[in-house]
């Protein structure tokens, strides 16, 4: 109690005034009473000087003494202080009343002794205390709950309330738009699964340092989890606005990140959704700048993309086929068509293509085997298909020549995960087949995104004596380098390519020629893909490819039509 040294007392009583420091002075602390005798005084007085006490009238004249703690309330002055109200009278609804507008107590003015008064200040003080640890505490948990604790930065929760907010007052501004980004890091799984966590969080952290950089007071941003970053920014007149504040976003990855020694280079790919054009609520907005995000990783090269209404229609169908092909799975809803492979005019072998046999969707492998391949489905679809093939061909093996082989597509996904080589090699046996009579189709992204596994996959299913064809060379990236480095035995010439060779067009002629010189040369075969048409068979054999396959001569047939020609 020794150390209360200011009191400020309010009272317009000068007897009342006199009273209360009479029992101020019995106790210890009489130094430092300010008196003053009306509440604009008392503000005043709060603004030059701190008190560790005020000692409040609770009938001030021109103001009530509730008004009155409500005004002082709000000076940050105040913030330690105890508030005591004095008055001649008491009801429980004032008392109750003064300390909801922040008293810490009440005395009557009568039993204001020195004592009483001493405990009341000391009661009061206690109070105040834990009341700002209260506070103090109560705005921890809600800077947790509002910041992100790795990069300090606005948190999910907090980027929606504030979106909210946003949204609400653009509402109130005719023709002004409101922007929600979404941003994402490609392949940072990649560095977590490469270099550690740790080393991920620092990425974050770097992508953080330099974004603080380029976003403005004005825009929200916020990390959402993960890789994920949000951005919201209102007042926008015209779209190309949002682009170009995309494009400085993206600026940001225009030079690698160098942490612990390690350059890492790091693209970031941004989704926009822009209200009230596309929505109007915070969730329809995340969802469809989501989905933009989602084109811009997967089918743009700009990086950006603004969220248009067909996208939604795609990412429906999408999903739709996803949940048919779960359950397709479940009931064997597939089946395989043959498609003979032509050489010099005989039947040397067949792609198995998958069919899908629903109620409800008609759908291409086209279509539904990218799906498969994003929904983790394409394993378990691979298997089957795999499983089928082979156990099939054992069923006809009697009608063709022993050097007759069967292709099988297998997706880049199968090949990721250790053991494909071993579980082909199993069924091979199982059915008792030779390995020479099955080629498996990967297409380049195979080869050009070759990890670890995928590498020592491959060389496993090459040495036990499983053939490799490079699907559709000609249609991506056609590089040599891959594919003299990686053990293929077979290029399949993609049917863009062949629809375009025709005495008119000597430009793809010749380098399909030279292609095909070079890859004899290295005891690589080519067949010839979407031969269609007798000129298409007839140059293709003056280029020295002699193995087809189209639908000038046959189409995918099911197993039934497909070895009744065999047997022809
Ligand atoms: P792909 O591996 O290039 O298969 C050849 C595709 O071309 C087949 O389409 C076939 O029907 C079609 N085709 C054959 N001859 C001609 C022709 O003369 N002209 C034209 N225009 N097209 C011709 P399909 O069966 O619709 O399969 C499409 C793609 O789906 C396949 O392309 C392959 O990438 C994928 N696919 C099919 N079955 C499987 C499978 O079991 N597993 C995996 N992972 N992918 C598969
Ligand atoms: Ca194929
Ligand atoms: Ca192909």
């Amino acid at each position: 109690m020794d150390e209360i040294t200011s009191v400020l007392l309010v009272d317009d009583d000068v007897v009342d005034r006199r009273a209360v420091k009479r029992a101020l002075a019995s106790g210890l602390y009489t130094n430092g009473i300010v008196e003053v005798d009306n509440a604009v005084d008392a503000l005043a007085c709060i603004k030059n000087q701190k008190f560790d006490v005020v000692l409040l009238d609770f009938e001030l004249p021109g103001a009530t003494g509730v008004e009155t703690i409500l005004r002082l309330k709000d000076s940050p002055a105040l913030e330690s202080t105890a508030i005591i109200m004095l008055s001649n009278h008491s009801s429980d609804d004032i008392v109750l009343e003064c300390i909801n507008a922040g008293a810490h107590d009440f005395l009557l003015k009568e039993e204001v002794t020195a004592a009483h008064l001493k405990r009341s200040i000391l009661q009061s003080r206690k109070r105040k205390e834990l009341e700002q640890e209260l506070f103090d505490s109560y705005q921890k948990v809600k800077r947790l709950a509002e910041r992100d604790p790795l990069t300090g930065l606005h948190n999910r929760y907090y980027f929606d309330e504030a979106l909210s907010h946003l949204l609400e007052d653009n509402a109130r501004s005719a023709g002004e738009m409101v922007a929600v980004m979404l941003m994402d890091l490609d392949k940072f799984k990649h560095v977590n699964d490469s270099f550690g966590h740790e080393m991920g969080d620092k990425l974050l952290l770097a992508v953080t340092a330099r974004m603080e950089k380029v976003v403005r007071a004005n825009e929200l941003f916020a990390r959402l989890g993960g890789d994920e970053f949000a951005f919201a920014c209102g007042s926008i007149q015209l779209l190309c606005d949002v682009r170009s504040i995309a494009t400085r976003f993206l600026t940001i990855f225009e030079h690698p990140f160098d942490i612990d020694g390690h350059t890492l280079y790091c693209q970031g790919s941004i989704g926009i959704a822009v209200s009230p054009l596309n929505g109007k609520t915070p969730e329809e907005l995340k969802r469809f700048a989501d989905i933009a995000m989602y084109r811009a990783k997967h089918e743009s090269t700009a990086k950006l993309c603004i969220f248009e209404d067909n996208m939604q229609q795609a990412f429906l169908r999408k999903y739709h086929i996803e949940q048919e092909l779960r359950h397709a799975l479940q009931v064997r809803e597939f089946g395989l068509y043959f498609q003979p492979i032509m050489h010099n005019q005989a039947i040397c072998g067949a792609e198995c293509l998958i069919r899908w046999f629903s109620g409800s969707t008609t759908c291409q492998p086209q279509e539904f085997i990218p799906v498969a391949e994003e929904a983790g489905l394409i394993q378990q679809l691979g298997r089957w298909v795999t499983e089928t093939a082979l156990y099939t061909f054992a069923g006809f093996r009697q009608a063709v020549s022993p050097d007759f082989y069967l292709s099988v597509n297998v997706s880049p996904k199968q090949l990721s995960e250790a053991g494909f080589a071993l579980f082909v090699a199993h069924v091979i046996k199982k059915n008792g087949l030779n390995p020479a009579q099955l080629v498996i189709e990967i297409t380049e992204t195979v080869l050009m995104q070759s990890d670890e596994i995928t590498r020592a996959e491959l060389q496993a299913l090459s040495d036990i004596g499983v053939r490799v064809a490079l699907d559709d060379f000609g249609s991506g990236y056609s590089s040599l380098s891959h594919l003299l480095n990686c053990p293929v035995d077979i290029v399949k010439v993609d049917k863009s390519i062949i629809q375009f060779i025709n005495d008119n067009n000597l430009g793809h002629k010749s380098v399909l020629e030279g292609l095909a010189l070079m890859l004899s040369k290295q005891r690589i075969s080519v067949i010839a893909e979407g031969v269609e048409t007798a000129e298409q068979s007839q140059v293709c054999h003056e280029l020295g490819i002699h193995s087809h396959q189209g639908f000038y001569y046959h189409r995918p047939l099911p197993l039934t039509q497909f070895t009744s020609l065999l047997t022809q």
